[in-house]
């Protein structure tokens, strides 16, 4: 089974869809996405596509994190690279 990685345009976060099927239900804020609107990022294995919904949503974390706590740089996390 072929699968999409699409972007939801409400919150912005990616999710795995079935291939072929016309909607989807973003699992992050409830939104109906139009599978036949809806930018995908990814097609293919389910393996291919969560790989680039992981990438795509640790990416969407890391800057909504950043903008919610910029300035502090202390604190129990300090993996800067
Ligand atoms: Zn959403």
């Amino acid at each position: 089974m072929r699968y999409v990685a699409v972007v939801c345009p409400r919150c912005g976060m990616a999710s795995a869809a079935r291939s072929g099927a016309k909607s989807h239900v973003c699992p992050f804020c409830g939104a109906r996405i139009d599978l036949e609107r809806a930018s995908a990022i990814a097609s293919g294995s389910a393996e291919e596509v969560r790989r680039a919904v992981a990438r795509h949503n640790e990416a969407a974390r890391r800057r909504a994190e950043a903008r919610r706590g910029g300035g502090r740089g202390e604190g129990e996390r300090s993996d800067a690279n």
